[in-house]
């Protein structure tokens, strides 16, 4: 049983890195391609292997060549592959990526595939991972029944439960009961909120009113301006670490990884989040999103 377990998708990135990210219509000479491991749930398993954490991911894929890729991906990364349902049926999961090589910032379509087949039922044949863990991560890439039944069954365990709610996604209010952690990025804080982020004031607004719809924390993630952490009373400001950003690809994926590894060790809050800081900076120093994960001796 491992300290972490993580649900959530694989998907192969495919990732276009150029001048710009291309309007409706044009075309543009880029300059790098790359295919590699990516899809939020696989990403931050990756972040918490490469940290030296105790991790296990749940998942699904189809048996294709991308399946194929997944499973060297964990293999590679130290994550057992045993938890991974195969289905000779569907489809491995593709997004197609964009990257702006001068900011790092991109635009995404993501085809989730044999994950959006995944039922309660193949889940609870791996819920005895959930209830024995001390963290439970995860995002809303898969369907969200099967999404809440986990939630409340970590919740019920007694893990700390982190959902980290992208793509941004209408919830009910059961979702917000069992949520410890809350994790948005500024546009998805103004998805859940309908407050429009643009400085120090309007974050902390927005933070507030998650904390009234039921979650217990909340830390909304400011891109290259770092993050802001409130669990109702404390308040915690973090600037982003300096880096030269290449690809901010799988960022958020870096600090939610960071974050779980750094709760199932048991740091403080402040030491957890500057550490989930200092990974997702580091992760945007690299092309791609699952290779881009910085080990713990970059740390
Ligand atoms: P997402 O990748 O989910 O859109 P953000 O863009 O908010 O999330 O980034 C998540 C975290 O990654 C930030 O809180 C910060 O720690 C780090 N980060 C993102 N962009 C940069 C950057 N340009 N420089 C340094 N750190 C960054």
């Amino acid at each position: 049983m491992s300290e972490i377990t993580v649900l959530g998708i694989f998907v192969a990135d495919i990732s276009f890195s150029g001048p710009k990210i291309p309007s409706i219509g044009e075309t543009i000479l880029g300059k790098k391609y790359n295919v590699g491991p990516g899809g939020k749930g696989c990403n931050q398993a990756i972040a918490i292997s490469r940290l030296g954490g105790n991790v296990s991911f749940i998942s699904k894929i189809g048996k294709d060549n991308y399946g194929e890729l997944a499973l060297n991906t964990l293999k590679k990364n130290e994550i057992s592959e045993e938890n991974i349902l195969q289905d000779g049926n569907q489809q491995t999961g593709v997004a197609g990526i964009l990257v702006d090589e001068n900011t790092g910032k991109n635009a995404i379509n993501v085809i989730v595939g044999a994950p959006t087949s995944i039922t309660i039922d193949e889940i609870n044949k791996k819920i005895n991972l959930i209830k024995k863990s001390k963290i439970f991560l995860t995002q809303l890439e898969l369907p969200k029944n099967v999404t809440l039944h986990c939630l409340k069954t970590a919740k019920e365990s007694g893990c700390i439960t982190i959902l980290n709610p992208a793509p941004a996604s209408e919830i009910s209010k059961e979702f917000y009961d069992n949520i410890d952690f809350f994790t948005p990025n500024e546009t998805e804080a103004e998805f859940y909120t309908g407050i429009k982020i643009t400085n120090e004031k309007e974050t902390k607004q927005a933070a507030e009113k998650l904390i009234k719809l039921g979650v217990k924390k909340v830390i909304i993630t400011l891109g290259d301006k770092g993050l802001f952490y409130t669990d109702g009373k404390e308040e915690i400001y973090l600037k982003a670490s300096s880096v030269k950003a290449i690809d901010t690809t799988g960022a958020g994926d870096a600090f939610n990884g960071g974050l779980a590894y750094g709760l199932s060790k048991e740091k403080n809050i402040k030491e957890c989040l500057q550490l989930a800081n200092k990974v997702a900076g580091l992760s945007t120093t690299k092309l791609g999103a699952g290779d881009s994960m910085p080990f713990l001796k970059d740390i």
